[in-house]
């Protein structure tokens, strides 16, 4: 038998972890899942098994995952870890692999807190081996404590100078930093530092200080304004070139971690038919929400990075406030006790979220990531590039999910999460139109892989 909650969340990072704990205190039977086996998304990974040593590496920040994973063991909500969920229907039903096994189970609300996926870097070279993401070689620090040597980290975001800090602390400052970040936008980014900061922007400010100057004494070599980037290599990396103000420089290498920011993770919103909006500040689709995070159907509720990238401590008070809106809507708590209990998260979500026009401006993708030349891989499980989007589109092809026909981009085993973004790019640049005229693929489950026998063993 399908057994039956008044909500589901899926993730436990900062948004599901919050969102979780608040329907589970007043009363709501809650179930969390998350693919991961221990709580905390994508910045406060494995944080239950951090010691001293690994705190001082990741930084002070992290610490607060400490608090939030404890608070969700205290809880009386069910947590299933390792739980990949494939499908969620409107109607409140959703399918989970565990075990390998998969479950139904369904609830009368919903929140998505499955935060953000990062921005594809296609380059030329970019599908060699050697060459990773920022935020998988972050991975394999905050799992494994593996950090590598003589590493390139190239492209415009946080996570670049995040990262850089943390290898540092960790006593490997053998790295190399290619910022990307165009001059006009680092020049406009600096009229968005809020004319009256408060508090938490002045420690976001002073955060990003520290790394520069942590990184300035350790030694670690940052190139600016770089453009023209290439990975060079036959099997395998062996140089990068690129352009750095006039100049041009050639170095050998043999990791490279790419970055150019993070978009929210849309797949599952895309197939649910919630609506979809463009974000031009920080060039992606997001899922059109209220201010409580409810999506266009009423009973999907989307919080965190996954509704608009806002940060982890942000993402934090968005699941307290998605989850106060369900309590509402299921008649536990009145108009009046929804709001009190919702206004101080409204006011440290606003706090928290003051300097993004900032981060948003001075880490803009430059054009040569979001729109590659034609010979660059855009669609790296079918091989296909640049110029043959551009070419079809030429041929008449409207959008990403005719491209499909025309060429099977987006169709390989990542469902068009890779090129998704830049196929759109490439279609708007030709048909001159927006992107939110030239659409997003059309997605649909399995978002995970799941077993045919796990299948046949569903009712
Ligand atoms: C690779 C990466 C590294 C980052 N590193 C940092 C950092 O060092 N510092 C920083 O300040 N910010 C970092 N960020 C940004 C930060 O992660 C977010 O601001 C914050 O974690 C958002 O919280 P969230 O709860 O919305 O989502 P997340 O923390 O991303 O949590 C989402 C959870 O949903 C789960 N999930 C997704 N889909 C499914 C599914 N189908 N089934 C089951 N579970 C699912 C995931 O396993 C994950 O645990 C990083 C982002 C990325 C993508």
């Amino acid at each position: 038998m399908t057994t039956q909650y008044d909500a589901i969340v899926i993730g436990a990072g900062p948004a599901g972890m919050a969102a979780g704990a608040t329907l589970a205190q007043h009363g709501a039977r809650t179930l969390l899942l998350d693919e991961q086996p221990s709580p905390g998304g994508q910045i406060y990974r494995t944080i239950e098994e951090s010691t001293p040593a690994k705190l001082r590496t990741l930084g002070a920040d992290y610490v607060r995952g400490l608090h939030l994973a404890h608070a969700l063991r205290q809880s009386s909500l069910e947590y299933l870890t390792n739980a990949a969920v494939w499908n969620i229907t409107a109607a409140g039903d959703v399918y989970a692999s565990h075990a390998g096994r998969s479950r139904h189970v369904a609830a009368q609300h919903i929140i998505l807190a499955i935060g953000a996926m990062e921005r594809p870097v296609p380059v030329p070279g970019w599908t060699l081996p050697g060459v990773l993401t920022a935020g998988a070689l972050q991975i394999l620090l905050k799992s494994s404590g593996v950090v590598s040597t003589g590493v390139f980290l190239a492209g415009a975001g946080p996570l670049l100078y995040q990262l850089a800090y943390q290898y540092v602390a960790a006593g490997m400052p053998r790295l190399v930093i290619l910022d990307m970040a165009t001059r006009a936008n680092t020049r406009a980014s600096l009229l968005k530092i809020p004319a009256a900061p408060n508090l938490t922007s002045l420690h976001y400010l002073w955060k990003g200080f520290r790394f520069f100057e942590r990184l300035a004494r350790a030694g670690v070599p940052i190139y600016r304004n770089v453009s023209n980037l290439v990975i060079e290599g036959t099997d395998k990396v062996e140089a990068i070139s690129f352009r750095h103000g006039n100049k041009e420089a050639r170095l050998p290498a043999h990791t490279i971690g790419l970055h150019a920011g993070v978009i929210p993770n849309t797949h599952i919103p895309r197939a649910l038919g919630c609506a979809m909006a463009w974000d031009e500040a920080q060039h992606c689709f997001r899922p059109a929400t209220d201010k409580w995070g409810s999506s266009s159907h009423r009973n999907i509720h989307i919080a965190g990075d996954g509704a608009g990238i806002i940060g982890a401590r942000a993402s934090e008070h968005a699941g307290h406030l998605a989850a106060l809106q369900i309590l509402h809507l299921l008649e536990r708590i009145d108009t009046a006790t929804r709001d009190s209990l919702a206004a101080p998260h409204r006011r440290a979500c606003a706090a928290h979220t003051a300097i993004r026009p900032f981060l948003d401006q001075r880490f803009a993708p430059p054009g040569e990531i979001l729109r590659p030349a034609d010979d660059v891989t855009v669609c790296r499980c079918e091989e296909i590039t640049a110029g043959q989007i551009r070419d079809v589109a030429r041929a008449g092809c409207q959008g990403p999910n005719q491209a499909k026909a025309y060429l099977r981009a987006g169709m390989g085993p990542c469902q068009g999460r890779v090129c998704g973004p830049v196929v759109t790019d490439l279609m708007a640049e030709v048909h001159q139109k927006s992107a939110l005229e030239i659409g997003a693929y059309r997605t649909r489950p399995p978002f995970k892989p799941v077993t045919v026998g796990e299948l046949a063993a569903l009712d």
